[in-house]
Order: C-alpha cells, then structure tokens, then sequence
C-alpha cells in the first residue's frame, strides 16, 4: 500500500469533524467489505467523533452477515426510497466505501449525484470515477476498502493505534478483511497481515466472527454447491469454467442473498480452469461473479463482455437481456463465444 498523503488525510478529517450528519453509502447486494467498511466508520464517526450517521444499503443485507450490523445504524434503500433520499439530501458528507463508481448505489444513484454535500471515495477498486469525488483514496493493493479505511482511521490525527477506535470499529474492519481475502486467501499483502494482528492483539474475537461467516449457513447452501458442481458446470477447452442459476434452479434450492457466496472461486481448484464465471438470474439480467488465475484478467472480461468491472482476478457485472443476449437460455452459448475470443487474445506471456 502506498504512504497516504497526510494533506487529503488533513482535509478528510476536516471533512468527518465539520459534518453535522454523514451519509455513508456502499454498493449493492453488499458483501462483508461493503458492510465491515461502512460499519467501522459509522462507529467511529458515532462514538468517537460523536457525529450523527447512516449507512445507505442500496438492498437487503445477507443473513449471514447481519451479525456484524449495528442497532439504529443502517437505512436499506429498497426498503425505504424516499427516506434515504431524505438522509442523503440534509446530509453535510457523504463517504462512499467499496465503490468505484456511483452506478454501484443503485437506488440511492440519484440522490448522491444531486447532494451538493462534500463527496469522499474510499475504495479498492481498479478505475475510480475520480470525478464525481471531491476527495478520493483510491489503493489497489490493498485486500480490502476495510484494511485502506483501517490505516485512514489510524493516520487521523490523535487516533495513530487500534487502541483508540471503537470496539465495534475494531470488529467490522476485521470482518471487512477477512471476507474480501477469502479469510487470507487471496490479496493479501504485508500490511494485511500487520492490521490482522493489530486487531487480535487489540482482542478482536476472530473465532467468533468466523463461526458467524462461514458456520451458520442453511443445508441449502450445501445442497446446491453439490448441484452445481456435479451438474451445473461445464469447462470449455479454454479452461473457462462456467455455470448460470436460473430461477427455476434458484427456486429449487430456496436460496437467498448470500447463499451462493464463494462458489464463483470453487472452479478455480481445478488445475485446467484459468477463468470461472457464474451467472444467476435476476429481474431481466443475469448477475455475473468472475474470478480468475493470475495472468488472465477477471476485470478486462467484465468491463469487456458482462457491463462491469472489479479487480484483476475478481470482477462482476451484468448480462442483459434483450441488449447482450435475445434471451436468457442464450447465456451458455455468449460465454462459450466470447471467452473463446478473449482467451485467444489475451494468453498471458510465458
Ligand atoms: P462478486 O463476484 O463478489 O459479486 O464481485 C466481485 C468484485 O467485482 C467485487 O469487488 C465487486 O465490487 C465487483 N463487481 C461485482 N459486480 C459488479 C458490477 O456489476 N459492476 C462493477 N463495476 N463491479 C462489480
Ligand atoms: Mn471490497
């Protein structure tokens, strides 16, 4: 991670200290680093810096991570349209983390963009909208907008060590991490590893919140994972794995937002599989998860062929219909096309 620039960490504290009230925002169908980046602000801009928050989700929080959520601190947008507009229009700031564009608030799009409230960016994405930001920390390589959030908060004057951030703060920016690496996985950096062991020294429960993510799934869960790589994937002789949940298979195994998390990385075990791709069905589009090997690139394939983006080896977006394919039983046949295109012309050098 590169040394953060002490005048934007100045004038973000300017910013979190001047602001009557603070709309944190994060993307949609929000995972473990959208909700441990924004709840480790909102305790911090609550307890420390005793400030009135919330924290904007465009829909529903998964059920195995409304653990991490805290009381009184979240406005589901879906759920609530015009009181989020309400709370983004009278707020002084607005602090989006885990984005990299706006289009990612969905439904809470409109109401940033037309807030004449200070905007800060904190992500980890590749290819920030800079412009729609006044003040922007933008970091690659780092695991998690929770780990770059993590030493912003530590750099602010008179915070400097884990022992001054909340509790809740200490907990949410260990979830945040740990989800987006894959509980140390993938992208993890030295000063991963370092924020890790700050947190545990500092008596963060890591035993806890690991029963809470990864132990209390339903059998469901289970059940379709077995489906889908027993039934569901094919593996062209690219090596890109691919397979779509339709509704019919999403009604059949009853699964709900986050039921399917991880399963997009289960392909890449396979020593032939370079790219996996997993397309579920939604209201007239496919979301798309990607991930890849190193030297194949998730996000060129994402931005290129799925309308979206991400980071190198991890990227999502959508597939429409009628506009990418003339139905939903054409996906099969769009992914064995254009990956047959973008394998053969991005084969990374020997
Ligand atoms: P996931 O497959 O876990 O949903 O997403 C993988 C990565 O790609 C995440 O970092 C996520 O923010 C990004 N991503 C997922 N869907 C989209 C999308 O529709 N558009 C863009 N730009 N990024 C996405
Ligand atoms: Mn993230």
């Amino acid at each position: 991670m590169k040394q953060l620039p002490p005048d934007k960490i100045l004038r973000l504290d300017a910013l979190l200290r001047g602001a009557g009230s603070v709309a944190i925002i994060t993307h949609t169908h929000p995972d473990g680093d959208a909700l441990g980046s924004t709840t480790a602000l909102w305790y911090f801009l609550t307890l420390t810096l005793g400030r009135k928050a919330r924290i904007l989700v465009p829909d529903a929080v998964a059920s195995n991570l409304q653990f991490i959520v805290a009381e009184d601190s979240l406005l589901d947008v879906s759920a609530d349209p015009s009181g989020a507009a309400a709370f983004i229009g009278s707020a002084d700031l607005v602090v989006c983390l885990d984005l990299n564009v706006l289009s990612r608030t969905a439904g809470a799009e409109a109401s940033v963009r037309s807030s004449r409230a200070a905007k800060v960016l904190i992500d980890h994405h590749l290819s920030p909208a800079v412009e729609d930001f006044d003040l922007v920390f933008s970091e690659t390589e780092t695991s998690s907008a929770s780990e770059l959030l993590h030493y912003i908060l530590l750099a602010l004057p008179g915070i400097g060590t884990v022992d001054n951030l909340p509790e809740g703060t200490r907990r949410a920016l260990m979830v945040g991490m740990t989800t987006d690496t894959n509980n140390f996985a993938n992208s993890v950096f030295p000063t991963t590893l370092a924020m890790a062991s700050a947190l545990l020294a500092a008596g963060v429960d890591r035993d806890d919140i690991l029963a809470n993510l990864y132990n209390r799934y339903g059998e469901n869960r289970f059940r379709a994972m077995g489906a889908v790589l027993s039934e569901l994937m094919h593996i062209t002789s690219d090596g890109v794995a691919y397979f779509i949940m339709d509704s019919v298979f999403l009604r059949k195994f009853e699964i709900c937002e986050g039921d399917t998390e991880g399963f997009v990385n289960l392909p890449l075990g396979i020593d032939r599989v370079r790219i996996s791709i997993f397309l579920k069905e939604d209201d007239g589009y496919y979301r798309t998860s990607i991930r890849s090997k190193k030297g194949w690139s998730a996000n060129m394939l994402a931005r290129e062929h799925f309308n979206g983006g991400g980071h190198e080896c991890a990227a999502g977006g959508r597939l429409y219909w009628p506009e990418d394919i003339a139905g939903p039983e054409e996906a099969a046949g769009y992914i064995e096309t254009v990956t047959a295109r973008f394998m053969c012309n991005r084969k990374p050098e020997i």
